[in-house]
């Protein structure tokens, strides 16, 4: 029915971040066939109609029904959204036993329908979801995608963008590492178009400061607390994020973006998922960006790296 070059994609998780990532999808045409899966069925089918009925008024022509696991089988990407959201004060990690169970009801169904394709995961905490999702599917690492810090990088370029009074696609500057708590920004790899976010600073006679930018760092990893306790939850910025990384993915873009990737010996690291500059196209992650960290950069990269794999090898000691 559909040509083989159909951009196929099955959502898990019809909440509140799966369904603005499905409207995404739909505004921005970026798929040609969705299948919305949720342990609501009746969820999925009412999100399914809803957004069918604003496909008139798109531009897009979409093919989207509520659906089961078996219809992963054709799937190029399966995309999981579900989980428990976070709540006031919880912390993402604390999240993680939860949904771990939740990825056991996921992943097996995935694999037993025959899915070759490509997981993107969203859920908290997604650095340890998406190596949960590569583990439990044995999938190559590299189609095994996190968000990682995909969205709080365009936070980043966002406040970057404002402070320097810049178009934000002209600050290339990324936050690496766990998305959370111990997540940080390289300034020595921040620039506005080539040039030196920190000499920016040092030759603007005190217009702009490098203290400025520990705020914004810290404006950056604190905004999906503030966002939680402004509206108890986040989800068009991710639900947006997902879009742009599924887009890089069915146009084989080799764009690169900050998703969460499983380090194997890429900055001193092995076997840890974690958020670092990535070239993703068709296949995944291509190839990871080796940025050249300070000895201080280095240093909180690899605590990032270490709060991971605690968390991690608790989980294991939990089985
Ligand atoms: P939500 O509660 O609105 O939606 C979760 C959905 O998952 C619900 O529809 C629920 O029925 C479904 N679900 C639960 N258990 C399931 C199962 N076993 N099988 C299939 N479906 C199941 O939550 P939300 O606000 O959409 O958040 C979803 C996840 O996304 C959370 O883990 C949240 O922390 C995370 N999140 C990630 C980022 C990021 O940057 N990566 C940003 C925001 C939120």
């Amino acid at each position: 029915m559909y040509k083989d070059d159909s951009r196929r994609v099955a959502l898990i998780g019809t909440g509140l971040v799966g369904m603005s990532y499905a409207y995404a999808l739909l505004n921005q045409n970026a798929c040609d066939e969705l299948v919305l899966v949720d342990i609501d069925r009746k969820r999925a089918e009412g999100e399914a109609m809803d957004l069918n009925h604003g496909l008139a008024f798109s531009g897009s022509h979409m093919k989207i029904r509520a659906g089961d696991y078996a219809e992963c089988a054709d799937a190029d990407i399966v995309v999981i959204c579900a989980g428990v959201a976070q709540k006031p004060g919880e912390s993402r990690l604390d999240l993680l036993q939860r949904n771990t169970e939740v990825f056991r009801s996921i992943i097996g169904p995935v694999m037993a329908s025959g899915f070759k394709g490509l997981f993107l995961v969203a859920t908290n905490p997604v650095d340890i979801m998406a190596r949960i999702t590569q583990q439990l599917s044995g999938l190559d690492p590299r189609r095994v995608i996190g968000s990682g810090t995909a969205l709080d990088t365009a936070r980043l370029r966002y406040l970057l963008g404002d402070y320097f009074s810049v178009d934000p696609r002209n600050v290339h500057a990324y936050v690496i590492g766990e998305h959370g708590d111990s997540e940080f920004v390289p300034w020595s790899q921040a620039m506005v178009a080539t040039k030196s976010v920190l000499d920016i600073c040092a030759e603007s006679g005190g217009k702009y400061c490098t203290a400025e930018m520990e705020t914004i760092s810290g404006e950056v990893r604190d905004a999906a607390q503030k966002i939680i306790e402004a509206k108890r939850s986040t989800y068009y910025g991710i639900g947006m994020a997902l879009v742009r990384i599924t887009r890089a993915i069915f146009g084989n873009e080799s764009s690169v973006l900050t998703v969460s990737t499983l380090l194997r010996g890429e900055y001193g690291q092995q076997d840890v998922y974690a958020g670092v500059p990535c070239i993703v196209g068709r296949d995944g992650v291509r190839d990871v960006i080796h940025l050249k960290l300070t000895a201080e950069e280095q240093r909180k990269f690899d605590a990032s790296c270490r709060v991971l794999k605690d968390t991690y090898e608790g989980l294991q000691l939990n089985k």
